[in-house]
């Protein structure tokens, strides 16, 4: 919203969902066509990857009222606005949230972006759904205001921060948060300068944002975004250091070597990933520390979930007699979470 969609100007939304108060002119009968293939293909497939959430009836007529209110919006990519909806909305679906959430981040950029009107809004959906699509609405006006004022100084960032941390519904940020990560995987196809100025707005709102509801992949793929808008050279250089076929080999033994302690010790794990670290987060360490990678121990982790704190330790101990462990190194952030709330 606000001009992130990069829409082209707003057009008069026609409904699926009812009957238009005024007939579409004859000469745009083919777009009203290819507008309900649209739909069609969107539904099928956001049925294929939510099959939970978009077999709600509230979600299948909040799709239809997104693609009919966006009708003919483009984004720079070519991509149709609509298409940003539903990637919003299924971020939201894949963190697990009800329906109510999903539903309004389909309409998310409806208010700003197209003819639609709240009153109109309320007339098709819960009222819990459209206070949070007006909420968005008022956090990307906020939003806008704040990456063209003329320097993005540090206060500016903290002021709008803290409104944003104060806001009472955290549904209204999840989805906001939702909005910006589509968003920011879209970046390149807006111009320079716009990408650095979001980019910039990200890493020092969004993200933290994000850590503060320990939402720590979105943070992380958000951190990595900025990182390679704001210092495309070191995140490159940082890129080929880490995610390179000896890093990923090494990985590939450690969960191997693993994997055969827990299973003789018969422990049943959930989920056992090796993964390298976020590239921003290992950038991070690098300057404050002023080393090189060379110098980063934990560019790269294994990462086990089991079902109890007791299994945990027992996890821990045999990653002990696997790897000598380095004292200085060792926290135990089971017994004494981080201030975020991670526990593990
Ligand atoms: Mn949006």
């Amino acid at each position: 919203g606000g001009g992130d969609a990069a829409a082209a100007a707003p057009e008069r939304g026609r409904f699926l969902a009812g009957a238009p108060p005024d007939a579409s002119p004859s000469a745009s009968s083919d777009d009203a066509g290819g507008d309900r293939a649209l739909y069609a293909e969107l539904l099928e497939e956001a049925l294929e990857r939510a099959p939970r959430a978009f077999s709600a009836r509230l979600m299948v007529r909040a799709l239809s009222v997104a693609a009919s209110a966006h009708a003919g919006q483009v984004r720079r990519s070519g991509e149709p606005v609509v298409r940003h909806a539903l990637e919003t909305a299924l971020v939201l679906a894949g963190q697990g949230l009800d329906d109510a959430v999903v539903a309004a981040g389909l309409l998310h950029d409806t208010l700003d972006d197209t003819m639609m009107t709240e009153d109109t809004l309320r007339e098709m959906f819960p009222a819990d759904v459209v206070d949070m699509v007006v909420g968005v609405s008022r956090m990307s006006l906020i939003s806008q205001l704040h990456r063209d004022s003329a320097v993005l100084d540090s206060q500016g960032s903290d002021r709008f921060k803290a409104m944003l941390f104060a806001m009472a519904d955290v549904r209204v940020v999840l989805i906001k948060l939702a909005d910006r990560l589509h968003n920011m995987r879209t970046l390149e196809h807006l111009p320079a300068a716009k990408q650095r100025g979001m980019a910039r707005e990200t890493l020092h709102v969004f993200a933290p944002l994000a850590n503060r509801l320990g939402i720590w992949n979105v943070k992380a793929e958000l951190e990595d975004l900025c990182f390679k808008y704001l210092e495309p050279e070191q995140y490159e250089q940082l890129k080929s250091g880490v995610n390179n076929e000896r890093n990923l080999g090494l990985l590939l033994q450690a969960l191997d070597a693993l994997n055969q302690r827990l299973d003789a010790r018969g422990l049943k794990c959930r989920d056992l990933l090796g993964r390298p670290k976020h590239l921003y987060g290992i950038f991070g360490k690098m300057q404050a520390k002023g080393v090189g990678l060379d110098e980063i121990y934990d560019a790269c982790a294994l990462r086990v979930i089991v079902d109890s704190e007791e299994e945990c330790y027992a996890v821990l101990e045999e990653v002990h007699a696997q790897w000598e462990p380095l004292s200085q190194k060792t926290k135990d952030y089971i017994a004494s979470p981080k201030a975020n709330g991670y526990q593990s």
